[in-house]
């Protein structure tokens, strides 16, 4: 990764350095050689498949009914704990190289990589997985779900932002998770809103974000399928479950001149990105392939 890229811009009330113990571990400077499950190879050669444009998108079947009327409440809340993961693996070190690889991968946005740089991953997963958290590969966070690998992360928000200098104003994130994505987009935009339609996921990231005390991220139970009209529209949104289309709602909730970035496919799936030109124009282009877990409706838990 490029030394110059911006030093993050810390928002949140707790300082990473707290969270994470950073002075303490200035020490561990060479990061562990990391074995990847998914390779930067395979990532690479994803990301060099083909490329297409095609004009506006036929209109898709979706639900477009409104989202449950639960307002969603703000993630800030005062620290209960910081779970303490004292190891090499999780230090600052290692997520320097985490970001130094995905600028070898071709993530180039230096806000997106800052970003990554200032969340700890580590804090997402369950602690026994804690030293895995740094390797460029999705890991398991139950209900047969994941956290999506760190490429893909930082590459869905960089294609999302198309390079525009400053802070997007609103997001929503389909399939909210541990919450680490979210996590990430809340240092790129003003307002941020993600939702989740297992429960006991949506309460984990909770769980997940207490600590971090960010003002600007707030967490919905739902069925994202139906975005969130309420709060809408959205210059960006990113959807980290596959469907077969992207549900007509959301494109509904996009704003003009705003982007949505999804997997879109049952077992070959390749990641969209979709701009909205006009009120009634939507542009789709096909970037790499990719694999997420799938899109599905209602709520479960
Ligand atoms: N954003 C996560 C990745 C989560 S995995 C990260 O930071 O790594 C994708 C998530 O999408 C799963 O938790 C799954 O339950 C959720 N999901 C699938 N369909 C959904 C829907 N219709 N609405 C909301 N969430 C959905």
């Amino acid at each position: 990764m490029s030394k110059d890229h911006d030093v993050p811009k810390k928002r949140f009330p707790l300082t990473l350095d707290q969270l994470t113990g950073r002075s303490e571990r200035k020490r561990a400077s060479a990061a562990p050689r990391l074995n990847s499950l998914q390779t930067a190879t395979r990532n690479a050669a994803w990301h060099a498949s083909e490329t297409s444009s095609t004009p506006p998108i036929a209109s898709a079947s979706a639900a477009t009914g409104p989202s449950a009327p639960v307002s969603p409440k703000p993630v800030s809340r005062p620290v209960a704990e910081t779970r303490a993961v004292n190891s090499p693996l999780v230090s600052d070190a290692v997520r320097r190289a985490m970001v130094q690889r995905l600028s070898q991968q071709g993530i180039a946005d230096p806000k997106v990589l800052a970003a990554m740089e200032a969340v700890p991953r580590h804090l997402f997963v369950e602690p026994g997985l804690a030293s895995q958290a740094y390797i460029d590969a999705s890991l398991p966070i139950g209900y047969h779900q994941t956290i999506s690998q760190p490429y893909i992360v930082a590459r869905m928000i960089e294609v999302m932002r198309d390079g525009i200098d400053g802070q997007m104003s609103r997001v929503l994130e389909i399939g909210t998770g541990c919450g680490y994505q979210a996590a990430v987009l809340s240092q790129l935009a003003d307002q941020v809103y993600s939702i989740e339609r297992i429960r006991p996921l949506h309460e984990q990231a909770r769980n997940n974000l207490r600590a971090l005390l960010i003002p600007n991220l707030r967490l919905h139970y739902g069925d994202g399928m139906l975005g969130f009209p309420q709060i809408a529209p959205f210059d960006g949104i990113i959807l980290a479950a596959a469907g077969l289309e992207v549900p007509q709602a959301l494109l509904d909730q996009m704003a003009v001149g705003g982007r949505l970035v999804a997997p879109v496919g049952a077992k070959n799936q390749v990641l969209r990105l979709i701009r909205r030109l006009k009120r009634n124009e939507w542009t789709t282009e096909t970037l790499e392939r990719c694999h997420f877990v799938p899109l599905r409706p209602g709520t479960f838990g």
